[in-house]
């Protein structure tokens, strides 16, 4: 193993995934090289269909590539069993989604507990370390409200502090803030800014030049390869994106 390939985070080289669909192959992706180093703020950025999601997956252990090498924290998915992945996703990555993913008949305190419940490395108080990452998202009043009492940006907050909970390494976030009103979108991505600041790599899927503007590191899809992958300040392409939605 080369030193680079120890030191990333992600470390995917040549990926490829394919569905059959019939007689139908569906080249989802077709050989993206991409290496995430700790720290780093990422925006993934496609048309519909350009193997975001399909990325995503891989990334965050959920499924495995049709072919190529894709490490994550050091260990080759594909030499891993499915207790082994599981164990990989639980310690290593947080997942946010667009539609929350909270349980409705449960409380804050109850969502954010959860993933500690499945977790090897539980610490002594289950409650205490839940409530901890609701005070982290500034929730720490709105613990025993259901998501139904709370906003969805407080519904969001919940399932960031509920994706933080294990200390994962790796937050992905699949259009985080594709059901939020644009305030509410800024003082998330704000949120995501200030957790990556203290060292937690961030990777983002969004549709939302603003939104993507938010990151360092933009990475763009399109027919499942990678199109370009720049800081986000070098980006022409964004910063016209962004100056089109502005204009709108
Ligand atoms: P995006 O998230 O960028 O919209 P996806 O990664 O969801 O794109 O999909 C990429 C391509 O793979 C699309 O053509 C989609 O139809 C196809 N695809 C995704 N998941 C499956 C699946 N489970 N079975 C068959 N085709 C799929
Ligand atoms: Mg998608």
């Amino acid at each position: 193993m080369s030193v680079e390939a120890g030191a990333a985070l992600i470390f995917a080289r040549h990926l490829a995934k394919t569905y059959q669909l019939g007689e139908q192959a569906v080249h989802a992706l077709r050989d993206v090289s991409l290496d995430v180093m700790p720290g780093e703020f990422v925006a993934i950025m496609g048309p519909s269909g350009s193997g975001k999601s399909t990325l995503m997956n891989l990334i965050g252990a959920l499924d495995t590539p049709t072919s190529g090498t894709l490490m994550i924290d050091g260990a080759e998915i594909t030499h891993l069993g499915s207790d082994a992945l599981a164990e990989l996703r639980n310690r290593t990555i947080g997942f946010v989604f667009q539609q929350f993913n909270l349980l409705r008949r449960t409380t804050a305190l109850e969502n954010v507990k959860l993933p500690l419940l499945y977790s090897r490395h539980r610490p002594p108080d289950l409650a205490a370390a839940a409530r901890a990452r609701l005070e982290e998202v500034g929730l720490g009043d709105r613990i025993d409200h259901l998501p139904s009492q709370l906003s969805g940006g407080q519904q969001q907050r919940v399932a960031i502090a509920r994706a933080l909970v294990n200390s994962p390494r790796l937050i992905l976030a699949d259009e985080p803030t594709g059901a939020l009103d644009t305030e509410t979108s800024a003082e998330i991505m704000a949120l995501l800014e200030r957790l990556n600041a203290g060292g937690l790599t961030v990777i983002i899927v969004t549709h939302e030049p603003d939104i993507a503007a938010h990151a360092r590191r933009l990475v763009r899809l399109r027919d499942g390869r990678i199109i370009e992958d720049i800081p986000v300040a070098q980006s022409a392409w964004l910063q016209a994106a962004a100056h089109g939605a502005e204009a709108r």
